[in-house]
């Protein structure tokens, strides 16, 4: 058996890892590298392995750098079966047709986004099937609604796939069990180096009130998938124990509208599903472009929930425009924000933007949390890769360099001491 790593090996995009298999080779995740020129360049470099000739791909949850080159590898002759959990499909289906747009049909199409669906096999978590000589398993992962790390068992070897993991204190999905014992695991890092700072919903609370009693206009930047749905559960919660703090709160985005739909039939994933499914069911929602002017008439206190998460792109940069000139908006940016994108100057004091040609200067407040990650920090990694895992062989993906040295470091204190930070193209035999 052999694992030959490739995406996610020297950034937190891109992730592809490739299993040789008795028989075949499996490819686990085939995700979209993001962020500049330059590492979006990397989505150009074919795969080591033929498309047509692999054999089936594993997803373990819908973000874009974990399944977006997908309809790229079926357009490139890939026929096996994609296997994933139910709500992994439905999000990634939302996913991959938005990028298909954003791509203009250059990369793939929206044709591709359906063929690459009809390869689609789902299971539900904890149930076994079997893939050439390995019996594969999806254990929750916690991060995103349907996010799964792999358990596969071949040639009397465990070998763990953590995908992206969530935090232990997530406020609305279920928690998810530690690794199993495995002899082999592959272990995310996205914050290797970090511990976790700050409390999302008292910062949410923070903004909210700001809203309130200032009775002005606070515009969220959020991700359509998963923060939308943390944020409008919060934002639900808030009012339910606040009732007397009278907010007006809009949604604009049709993505994060289908996205809701998803949460809401998988709501049994979560902590509460009757108060997600009204926190969802119950939001304004913004249909028609007309009322983009209307919104800006009335008067009192207004939430505006919009994409894009890091303001790259989507409908905020209008409502920006729009309030740009009222010196007591508040624009609120939760979570990490990506290098070259509006979120990331913005945070960092620059307030020029441009919308649709024209160059304009936000004049309101700016908020930002760092509280608001969907991913386990250092100690919550180390706790999940178990402590009876010391004999286990780690390799660790999907980080920056600093951050996958720094796990190593605390992950050989913790008696874990095979630790490999693999480059791309690497091969190990296990
Ligand atoms: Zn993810």
């Amino acid at each position: 058996m052999k694992l030959r790593f490739w995406g996610a090996t020297n950034s937190v995009t891109g992730s592809a890892t490739f299993l040789e298999l008795e028989g075949g080779t499996i490819l686990i995740d085939s995700g979209l590298y993001q962020g500049s020129v330059s590492t979006e360049k990397e989505n150009l470099i074919p795969y080591p392995q033929e498309a047509a000739k692999l054999h089936a791909v594993l997803i373990t949850h819908a973000h874009l750098d974990h399944t977006g080159y997908l309809p790229r590898l079926v357009k490139l002759g890939f026929r096996g079966k994609i296997h994933c959990t139910p709500a992994t499909a439905r999000l990634m289906r939302i996913i991959l047709l938005d990028s298909a747009k954003l791509s203009e049909g250059d990369f793939y199409s929206e044709e591709d986004v359906h063929h690459t669906m009809n390869l689609v096999e789902s299971h539900e978590f904890g149930e076994h099937f079997q893939l050439l000589n390995a019996s594969v398993t999806f254990q929750s992962a916690g991060h995103i609604l349907g996010a799964a790390s792999l358990v596969l068992k071949a040639d009397n070897k465990k070998i763990v796939f953590s995908g992206d993991l969530g935090r232990d204190t997530d406020p609305i999905l279920l928690p998810h069990p530690p690794a199993p014992e495995a002899d082999v695991l592959i272990l995310e890092s996205t914050y290797g180096g970090k511990i976790r700072h700050g409390d999302l919903q008292k910062e949410l609370h923070t903004f909210l009130m700001s809203v309130s009693r200032g009775s002005k206009v606070g515009i969220i930047a959020s991700f359509a998938v998963a923060r939308g749905q943390l944020l409008l559960e919060l934002i639900h919660e808030f009012f339910e124990r606040h009732p007397e703090e009278k907010v007006r709160v809009v949604m604009d985005s049709p993505m994060m509208k289908a996205a809701n739909e998803v949460y809401t039939q998988y709501s049994s994933l979560t902590q509460r599903p009757e108060d997600l499914r009204i926190s969802l069911e119950e939001i304004d929602s913004i249909e028609f472009s007309r009322e983009w002017t209307s919104l800006k008439k009335k008067s009192g206190p207004l939430v505006i929930l919009s994409s894009s998460g890091m303001v790259s792109g989507g409908r905020i940069l209008r409502h920006l425009y729009n309030w740009h000139e009222d010196e007591s908006a508040l624009l609120f940016l939760p979570g990490y924000q990506g290098e070259g994108t509006y979120g990331r100057a913005l945070s960092e004091g620059q307030r020029q933007l441009v919308f649709e040609g024209r160059a304009f200067t936000w004049s309101g407040e700016i908020l930002t949390s760092e509280a608001f990650s969907s991913h386990a920090d250092q100690n919550e990694l180390v706790s999940w890769a178990g402590d009876y895992n010391r004999d286990a062989k780690v390799f660790l993906v999907h980080g920056e360099k600093e951050g996958k040295l720094a796990l190593k470091k605390k992950l050989q204190a913790n008696g874990i001491l095979s630790v490999e930070i693999p480059e791309k193209g690497n091969v190990y035999e296990i």
